[in-house]
């Protein structure tokens, strides 16, 4: 296929990916909400649309990374929309996590449209967005996938094929349900053991050895200073928001509810990243939960 491709949402990750694609040699036109992002990216090489239909106009491959269903089925949907100028034969690829029934509607829309559409959310956070090493979900037809695969190669170091579209989402769900049960057990075992007086580092250095050992654990701990260019030891800063990842455990508790499916752990989770969300941790990566599961400190 090759040829420009489009890219809307140049947020935390998508901003990542979009320069992936330019290093891989691939003209791109952008467009995100955020003037200071796009400018970047003009920066960086790409040329700058003024809405989704200018990047559909302009290409007939686009990639969306945006926070949550609503924004896709504006991006898509709305007057100035991709679905108002999408060409024939276009491949639209959404990365962002949201509901697979939403990932299902746009897919149809596409269809009717002559375009083709697979859902392809990620996992690895933004360090892996930086360095190309995420892994695809893709839900869509093998010829999609197959197409999509040339794209999402230049980003992620796994493509992976899950089934129709929506499938993509379901396995994302799935995975960030077990990460945010994870990231919150790690954070009340880190505070624990340091009010043992344990070492936080020779702490991490056990469970990274031991059973305990996780991604949480070992790729992101969220205790600060025990791992360098994380969010932990950044003041929670850039990472994955705990309000996408409250966003996501909804998913999760939507899915599970559909389908009768016990899930005692992803429903704990959800309410406690929930109330973190409203108690000021929304904008703070999701690792924060170490932070917030500690007492205020005294003035
Ligand atoms: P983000 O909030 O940093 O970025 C989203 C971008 O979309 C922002 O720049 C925003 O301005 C833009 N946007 C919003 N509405 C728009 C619109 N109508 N038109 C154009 N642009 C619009 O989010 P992120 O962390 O990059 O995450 C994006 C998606 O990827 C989410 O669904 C998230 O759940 C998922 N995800 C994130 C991570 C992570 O570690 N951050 C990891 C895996 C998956």
């Amino acid at each position: 296929r090759s040829g420009k491709v489009g890219f809307i949402g140049l947020g935390n990750m998508g901003g990542h990916m979009a320069r992936n694609l330019i290093k891989k040699g691939y003209p791109l036109v952008v467009y995100d909400v955020s003037n200071d992002l796009t400018n970047s990216l003009k920066e960086s090489g790409a040329s700058v649309a003024g809405s989704p239909a200018e990047v559909a106009s302009e290409a007939k491959n686009v990639v969306t990374m945006l926070p949550e269903s609503s924004h896709v089925q504006q991006v898509y949907t709305a007057d100035n929309g991709i679905f108002s100028t999408v060409q024939n034969g276009t491949l639209l690829m959404d990365c962002s996590t949201i509901d697979p029934t939403v990932s299902q509607a746009m897919s149809k829309i596409a269809q009717d449209k002559g375009s083709a559409f697979v859902d392809a959310p990620v996992s690895g956070g933004v360090n892996a967005a930086r360095d190309a090493l995420l892994t695809f979900m893709v839900g869509g037809t093998e010829a999609n996938y197959n197409a999509a695969s040339e794209y999402l190669s230049c980003m992620g170091k796994n493509v992976v094929h899950c089934g129709d579209v929506g499938t993509g989402q379901a396995a994302k769900i799935c995975n960030n349900m077990l990460l945010g049960i994870s990231m919150i057990g790690t954070s009340e075992t880190m505070n624990l053991g340091m009010k043992l007086g344990l070492d936080p580092k020779m702490l991490a250095k056990i469970l990274n050895m031991s059973s305990g050992r996780c991604w949480s654990s070992e790729v992101y701990n969220p205790c600060p200073g025990v791992l360098e260019g994380v969010p932990s030891s950044n003041d929670y800063k850039g990472g994955f928001g705990t309000a996408l990842m409250t966003k996501d455990l909804g998913l999760a508790q939507n899915a599970a509810t559909a389908m009768k499916s016990p899930t005692p752990m992803g429903s704990l989770a959800h309410q406690i990243y929930r109330t973190m969300t409203n108690h000021g941790f929304g904008g703070k990566d999701f690792s924060s939960a170490f932070l917030f599961l500690q007492e205020p400190k005294k003035k």
